[in-house]
């Protein structure tokens, strides 16, 4: 075996945080096999899904036109409700995003008059723009659909007394959010989201208990639609597209809500027969099928983050021993100039743009400057080794990705040493 520390220390890597790498990685064994266990578990899942379909090579032609009778595109929305256990699914190139697909489930299920609860506090920010939080153009208080929220206690727990409140004959749908998302809070284990569901549904039996699902797919064995959610919703450019998804995204739920959102996203009569899938399908069944082990590569880098720079002084959410359901590792680096320097280590190491140097940026649907550091094949893609902040206090970074658990192992690594060549002490 060739010295690998060579390697490291060419990328400027110095003894410390070889040395604190090695330590820590050591350490983290027994948490990797039981991640290994999780992925062993989800991909046995996806498989069974597939064979039960009898996925099959013709399934990979492109269709053009209206997309009439592809029927890889069909089937492949088969596999994901057979993966998350729902009645129907919709995956679609057509969602350009994950706020489209979550504008796209709320605005599709909810009509003039009706009320959107939000049990667990204020939802990621590019939906405060979906809702009408935030005044926008085509929100759904535009519609004269209004919101209610109700805040965690404590940043944390649920206060079902508030919840129980906030319900009414006007209620029609809630949502949840199982990643913190940019938020301080932690993340929701979907047992704890089960439990949410039950307790709403108990008060009123209708209402629709949509999940978004950014970020949550395959880190444990059970989803949110495995708790009784009518919606579990995310983008195809993060865990489940296992980094080969070129776009999309998907709604995983009961036959009424998806056909609701098919009638939304296409044209009411057309529903989900119009779509051209313009060859990406095996893309899509691809990255599906690599997804449980790619998501937890960047579990093992998130974690992996969270020690070493707790080892560095530095708080981490959740903290490195925590439980975890995502693969967001946010750290706190107190200091601007850590922040960006910590985003230049992540570009320096991707295999694409890496010789480009990350600056703070205005970004649609974000209130402050956000810096982004990503060197990735699918653009944008947040499954690949990626890490971004809003630029104010405390300069938390949230840290994501990793199409494979060596390369975010180096991207952290050559962060830490990025913030000591900017002064900090280690
Ligand atoms: C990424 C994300 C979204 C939005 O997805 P985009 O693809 O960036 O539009 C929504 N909610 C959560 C929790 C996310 O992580």
């Amino acid at each position: 075996m060739p010295d690998i520390n060579a390697f490291y220390k060419e990328y400027g890597i110095g003894e410390k945080v070889l040395e604190l790498s090695e330590r820590i990685e050591a350490e983290l064994e027994p948490r990797f096999k039981a991640i290994d266990g999780i992925a062993e578990y989800n991909q046995l899942k996806v498989l069974s899904a597939m064979q039960k379909n009898r996925v099959n090579a013709s399934f990979f032609s492109a269709s053009s036109g209206y997309g009439y009778n592809d029927a890889g595109r069909d089937a492949l929305e088969r596999v994901y409700a057979d993966t998350f256990h729902t009645e129907d699914a919709l995956v679609r190139s057509q969602i350009t995003c994950g706020t489209h697909a979550l504008n796209l489930a709320l605005s599709s299920c909810l009509r003039p008059g009706d009320e959107l609860l939000l049990p667990a506090g204020a939802p990621y920010d590019t939906l405060h723009e979906v809702i009408g939080i935030r005044p926008s153009v085509g929100s759904l208080s535009e519609f004269n659909i209004t919101y209610k929220q109700v805040d965690l206690i404590d940043d944390k727990d649920f206060d079902y007394e508030g919840i129980r409140a906030a319900i009414g004959p006007q209620t029609k749908m809630a949502a949840i959010q199982r990643s913190k998302g940019y938020a301080s809070r932690p993340t929701f284990s979907v047992e704890k989201i089960g439990e949410l569901i039950s307790f709403i549904k108990y008060i009123k039996p209708d209402i629709i208990c949509m999940v978004d699902n950014c970020y949550g797919e395959f880190t444990e064995t059970i989803e949110p639609s495995d708790v009784d959610a009518d919606m579990t919703v995310g983008s195809l450019i993060k865990n489940p597209g296992g980094g080969l998804a070129p776009m999309g995204g998907y709604i995983c739920g009961t036959k009424s809500c998806i056909e609701k959102a098919a009638a939304r996203l296409t044209s009411p009569g057309l529903g989900r027969e119009v779509g051209a899938s313009l060859g990406i399908n095996t893309a899509l069944y691809q990255g599906f099928f690599l997804a449980p082990q790619v998501t937890a590569s960047a579990e093992k880098g998130a974690i992996f983050a969270a020690k070493l720079f707790e080892a560095a002084g530095f708080k981490a959410h959740p903290a490195g021993d925590e439980a975890r359901h995502d693969i967001i590792q946010a750290i706190d680096l107190l200091k601007p100039e850590y922040l960006q320097a910590f985003c230049r280590g992540i570009q320096a190491v991707a295999p694409v743009d890496s010789y480009v140097t990350p600056e703070p940026w205005a970004m649609p649907g974000y209130d402050d400057d956000v810096i982004m550091a990503a060197g990735a094949f699918v653009q944008g893609s947040s499954i690949e080794l990626s890490a971004d902040g809003p630029m104010r206090d405390p300069y938390t970074v949230y840290f994501q990705g990793g199409l494979t658990w060596h390369h975010a192992k180096l991207g952290i690594m050559l962060a830490l040493q990025k913030l000591i060549d900017a002064g900090y002490m280690l």
